[in-house]
């Protein structure tokens, strides 16, 4: 399945994904048609006042691709290269990563152009509560639930509940998730993509004969998704990270790195790097090194036609976004190695986002463990569906993984019929 590339278009991608699981699935043309667009878009331009009493106009957009299945969900990303047709691609995978794990969801995404680096506390605040303001008729708990993304965080999502509950006149903590704990955030959100991605290979391990007792893991990218997964597949499966990697290089041991102390050492110094006692090791390394699991956990397009041949490892789970292109699948699939695709291997964030919102709506709140034993039941039946579908149609995990979601969406789409 053709990823997204800095070159191309991200929704064309996004759109020939649908035609390739179209074909194998004998889906209609006029359903075929209603996949590739969005249901609804929304285009915001609107003012802030900047701390020098200036005022600049910024462009935001929400993007609302398929709800046949329930309320919308995606996150909302500040940054200055953000366009409607990222957002519409980002919109269109949410979809097929909500249908994946089986929420009861549609997709969406959101953005606005800006520079978040450049801009103060209150500029930021400023530019949130007039962004959610503007969203107010199009999000909701039964309609598009926001959550953050690239550049945006728990503060913004407090920012956007408080605003929208102004306008209500009364707290609805179920319009976004993400949120800090002391208003409704969920137990458990912080660690959810790495403990999710974690679960979802131990679940792959035995199907490829690997046991994960003494493993062997590297990890490009030793930030949320990364560290969490690493930490869970050494302190609860008995696994051995060799090596992990952040923004400024590697670390390996060849007997494996005791992972508290490269925290700390990150803590002290900023980078996993010169941890004593390891070897440096580069983020081009780390990806060729002879380890049973390599988790990519930090950023699109890093396993190409140019390193997918030298990749050792038996499974590949994509924690980040993209990881993979199109070329470096065709190798994995040729030489067996078995990808665990980022919709579904990271698709534990998403979830426990659902957790969240299911809380707030019952106005209860599940303890830690309640919400990991969740999260590890839909991650296992994900997984164990996905699987089966690849077998079944002799196709590599993310063919079989759009499939599943696709399925699903045409499913409700039928089911629903096509109003009037
Ligand atoms: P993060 O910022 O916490 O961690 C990213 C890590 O990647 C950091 O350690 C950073 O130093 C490292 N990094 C940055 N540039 C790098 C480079 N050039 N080479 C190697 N490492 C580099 O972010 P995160 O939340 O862990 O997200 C990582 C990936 O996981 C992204 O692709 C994100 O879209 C995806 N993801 C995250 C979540 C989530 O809930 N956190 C959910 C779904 C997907």
């Amino acid at each position: 399945m053709p990823q997204s590339s800095p070159v191309i278009n991200p929704f064309e991608t996004a759109k020939r994904q649908i035609d390739i699981v179209a074909d194998l699935l004998k889906i209609d043309s006029g359903t075929r048609e209603v996949l590739k667009h969005p249901k609804r878009e929304l285009t915001v331009n609107f003012p802030v006042r900047m701390d020098d009493n200036s005022y600049r106009v910024y462009t935001g957009y929400r993007v609302q691709y398929n709800m046949a299945r329930g309320p919308c969900k995606g996150g909302i990303r500040y940054h200055p290269q953000v366009t409607l047709d990222e957002v519409r691609a980002l919109a269109a995978w949410m979809t097929w990563k909500c249908a994946v794990v089986n929420l009861p969801y549609g997709g969406a995404k959101g953005g606005v152009i800006c520079d978040p680096k450049h801009m103060s506390h209150g500029e930021l605040e400023r530019l949130t509560r007039r962004f959610g303001s503007e969203l107010i008729p199009f999000i909701g708990p039964e309609m598009d639930i926001p959550a953050p993304d690239v550049y945006t965080d728990s503060q913004t999502m407090a920012w956007i509940m408080d605003t929208y509950s102004q306008e209500k006149g009364y707290s609805v903590p179920g319009v976004v998730t993400g949120k800090p704990i002391a208003i409704g955030g969920s137990e458990g959100r912080g660690e959810a993509t790495g403990r999710g991605c974690a679960y979802v290979i131990r679940e792959a391990a035995p199907d490829v004969g690997l046991k994960l007792k003494g493993a062997s893991i590297a990890v490009q990218g030793f930030g949320n998704a990364g560290s969490v997964a690493a930490n869970i597949l050494h302190d609860e499966f008995g696994a051995n990270v060799l090596a992990v990697t952040d923004s400024q290089g590697g670390i390996y041991k060849a007997d494996g790195l005791n992972l508290h102390g490269v925290e700390e050492h990150k803590k002290k110094t900023g980078s996993v790097v010169g941890f004593p006692g390891s070897k440096p090791l580069s983020n081009e390394e780390v990806l060729e090194l002879k380890a049973d699991v390599l988790i990519p956990a930090a950023l699109e397009n890093q396993l190409t036609s140019k390193n997918a041949g030298k990749v050792q490892a038996k499974i590949v789970a994509e924690a980040a976004n993209g990881p993979t292109v199109p070329e470096a699948d065709k190798v994995f699939f040729e030489k067996k190695i078995t990808v665990l695709p980022d919709i579904l291997a990271n698709a534990g964030g998403v979830t426990v986002s659902y957790f969240e919102w299911a809380q707030n709506i019952q106005g209860y709140s599940w303890s830690l463990a309640e919400v990991n034993d969740r999260l590890n039941k839909v991650m296992t039946e994900s997984y164990a569906r996905v699987h089966a579908v690849a077998q079944e149609r002799k196709v590599d995990n993310r063919t079989a993984a759009y499939v599943v979601a696709i399925q699903r969406v045409v499913d409700a789409l039928r089911i629903r019929g096509f109003f009037p």
